[in-house]
């Protein structure tokens, strides 16, 4: 599904990514774990469209993403992302949820259906009206979601999405991602700097350490068998 080969970013004389590898699969949920500043975001970013790799190239669904413009629209729709920060925009949730579907002209009436059955699963039935800014930042985080969701996308990115969460709130987004995954089958890819986290939610998890990916396994590989001591020392540090 999302091929890294030999991916490399700098900004200005800080080198961030080396040469990052993975193949993530079709349907799987994949956490990007790593300290703050190892790169999550950025290369997170770079699979959302949002930042160019300097080297090595991101395959999508068969599509070198930032070579072959042809499918841009294309693959940015089989997308969308969640960010740490939900945008609280002054609006109501309705058209906070609505933001995608309206740029992708789909109709009135079916935004509204779509509305309705995102919020039931996101457990906010009835909150179409709601203005944005008067939400929790558990309850705006799965707006996020639900908005992320609506337009039916093939990949869902997050990128740390229950940072700035107490811990019911952390613990409802990662009971969603794992119903979305299993009832839709997303493949999802979700950075954290928690390994804790990525031991409940992922199939397997990249450990990004000095611009590579140092381990790829499940988390029960990379917690049983750190590949080397920076590796084990993150692990135990986190736990
Ligand atoms: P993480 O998400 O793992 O915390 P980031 O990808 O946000 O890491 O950042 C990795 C490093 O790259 C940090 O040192 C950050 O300051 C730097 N960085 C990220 N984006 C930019 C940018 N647009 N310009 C300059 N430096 C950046
Ligand atoms: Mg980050």
């Amino acid at each position: 599904m999302i091929e890294i080969e030999h991916v490399s970013k700098s900004f200005g004389e800080k080198t961030v990514l080396k040469d990052v590898n993975a193949a993530i699969q079709d349907g799987e949920i994949f956490a990007i774990i790593g300290p703050s500043g190892s790169g999550k975001s950025t290369l997170l970013r770079m699979i959302n469209l949002l930042e160019v790799p300097d080297g090595g190239r991101i395959v999508v669904d068969g599509t070198d993403i930032h070579a072959e413009r042809r499918r841009t629209l294309e693959i940015r729709r089989m997308m969308a992302m969640v960010f740490q920060k939900p945008a609280a925009f002054n609006e109501s949730v309705y058209d906070n949820i609505a933001v995608g579907l309206r740029m992708r002209h789909v109709p009135e009436r079916e935004i509204q259906t779509k509305i309705v059955d995102a919020l039931e699963v996101i457990g906010l039935s009835g909150y179409e009206k709601r203005r944005a800014k008067t939400l929790s930042g558990g309850e705006m985080q799965r707006v996020a979601l639900a908005r992320a969701l609506v337009t039916d996308p093939a990949v869902l990115l997050m990128d740390e999405p229950t940072a700035n969460l107490d811990p019911v709130a952390t613990a409802t987004i990662e009971d969603l991602v794992l119903r979305i995954n299993r009832e839709f089958g997303q493949t999802v890819v979700i950075s954290t700097h928690d390994m804790l986290q990525g031991q409940r939610l992922a199939h397997r998890i990249g450990v990004l350490m000095d611009g590579v990916f140092s381990q790829v396994g499940t988390p029960r590989e990379v917690f049983a068998l750190p590949k080397n001591k920076h590796v084990a020392r993150f692990v135990g540090i986190e736990n």
